[in-house]
C-alpha cells in the first residue's frame, strides 16, 4: 500500500520532538510540535495547514516564530491547535512584534484551544497586527478536533504537570488503484487518476471526469471508475505522544483514539533507571514508551525527545523500548 501520509521526525530521536507530515498528492502538511528545528525547507513550511502543539514548554513551542516568518506573506490560513492557555500564549507571541507595515498581509491564523468539553476558537490576522478578529466557543464531545476528506485529527488531553495534548492523525480510508485493470478497458495512466481520487474522497460520485484512453479523452462517471478500478482498505494512522506521565488516567485516555496506530511517535526521555525522576517531571521512560506501544498495538514505534543525558546511549534507549514493546504484546506482559 502506498502511504498517504509521509511523516518525518525532523530533529531525529534526540533534541526537540518535531514531526512533519506531508499529505501525499496535496499541497498540505501538518506539524506536530515546534520547538527548535532547522531541517524544514521554506516550501515545506509554506504547505503547512495546521500546527498541533502538545503544550507550551519552550522545547515544543518556540519554533512557531519560525513557521510564522516563513508563511507571513501567504494568503492561505493556518490553524494552531493547543491545550488550555494556548490562545493567550499564541496571541502574545504574535503580538510581540511590530506590524505597522503589515497592512497588505492576508495571513489569517485560527487558534483552537482544546478543553475537555469545549473548544475556544480565536481568529487573528496579520494585517490587524494579530489583534483578535473573532472569538467563539463550540461544544466538544469525544476527541475529534478536525475532519476533512483526507484526514481526521483527534486530540487527547493528558497530564504532564500541565495539560498536554497527544494527537492522532487518521486517513478515513485508503484508496488503491488497480493499475492492471486499465489495459482491458483502454485506460491510460495520467493526471486523471489524481482527480478521480479527489472526487472519491469528497464523495462526488456523479461527476464526469476526462480520462486518457487509447482512443483519446473520454468522459467517464466517477462511480463507474470506482467500481472498475478502485478498492478501499483501512486508512493509515499516526499518533504523536510526548511529555506525559505514565499514569493510569493518561493510559486509559490514550487507549481509544490511539489504538492501532500504524506509527507511534513517542517520547522516551529517560532509561527506566530514572523512573522516579521521570514520574516527578511528568515524562516517560523508554520502557514505559515501549509498553504503551504494546498496549496500543502500534504497528511501528519511533522513540523521540531523548534527554541530553542519554544522547550517547541511544542504543540502550532503543533496546529498552523494543524489549518492553515485545514483552507487552506477549501474553502476561504487564505495565511497570
Ligand atoms: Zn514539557
Ligand atoms: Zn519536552
Amino acid at each position: 500500500m502506498r502511504p498517504s501520509f509521509l511523516p518525518r521526525l525532523v530533529n531525529g530521536p534526540l533534541f526537540d520532538p518535531v514531526v512533519y507530515v506531508r499529505i501525499l498528492n496535496e499541497r498540505k502538511a501538518l506539524l506536530f510540535d515546534c520547538g527548535h528545528f532547522e531541517g524544514l525547507a521554506p516550501r515545506e513550511l509554506l504547505s503547512l495547514e495546521a500546527v498541533c502543539i502538545s503544550h507550551t514548554h519552550m522545547d515544543h513551542f518556540m519554533g512557531l516564530d519560525r513557521v510564522l516568518r516563513a508563511i507571513l506573506h501567504r494568503d492561505k490560513p493556518l490553524t494552531v491547535y493547543g491545550p488550555e492557555g494556548i490562545t493567550g500564549k499564541a496571541l502574545s507571541k504574535l503580538q510581540s512584534y511590530t506590524w505597522n507595515l503589515a497592512s497588505g498581509y492576508g495571513l489569517e491564523i485560527t487558534i483552537c484551544e482544546i478543553l475537555h468539553d469545549s473548544m475556544h476558537i480565536t481568529r487573528t490576522r496579520a494585517d490587524a497586527g494579530f489583534a483578535e478578529t473573532h472569538r467563539s466557543t463550540m461544544p466538544r464531545e469525544g476527541t475529534r478536533v478536525s475532519a476533512d476528506s483526507r484526514y481526521t485529527l483527534d486530540a487527547v488531553i493528558l497530564e504532564h504537570t500541565v495539560p498536554c495534548l497527544a494527537y492522532v492523525l487518521k486517513e478515513p480510508f485508503h484508496l488503491n488503484i488497480l493499475k492492471n485493470a486499465f489495459a482491458g478497458r483502454g485506460y491510460l495512466p495520467g493526471a486523471w487518476v489524481g482527480t478521480l481520487k479527489e472526487h472519491i474522497f469528497a464523495g462526488r460520485m456523479d461527476e464526469l471526469i476526462p480520462v486518457d484512453t487509447h482512443t483519446g479523452i473520454k468522459e467517464v462517471r466517477v462511480s463507474q471508475l470506482r467500481e472498475e478500478l478502485v478498492t478501499t482498505t483501512p486508512g493509515q494512522s499516526l499518533a504523536f505522544v510526548t511529555d506525559i506521565a505514565c499514569s493510569r488516567e493518561n493510559l486509559a485516555a490514550l487507549q481509544g483514539p490511539a489504538h492501532g496506530a500504524d506509527m507511534l511517535f513517542i517520547e522516551a526521555y529517560y532509561l527506566h533507571e530514572l523512573k522516579d525522576h521521570a514520574g516527578a517531571r511528568g515524562h516517560l521512560t523508554a520502557r514505559q514508551a515501549g509498553m504503551i506501544a504494546g498496549m496500543l498495538d502500534a504497528g511501528q514505534v519511533v522513540p523521540m525527545h531523548i534527554s541530553p543525558r542519554y544522547h550517547d546511549r541511544l542504543d540502550e534507549i532503543r533496546a529498552e523500548v523494543d524489549a518492553a514493546w515485545r514483552g507487552a504484546s506477549e501474553p502476561g506482559g504487564s505495565m511497570g
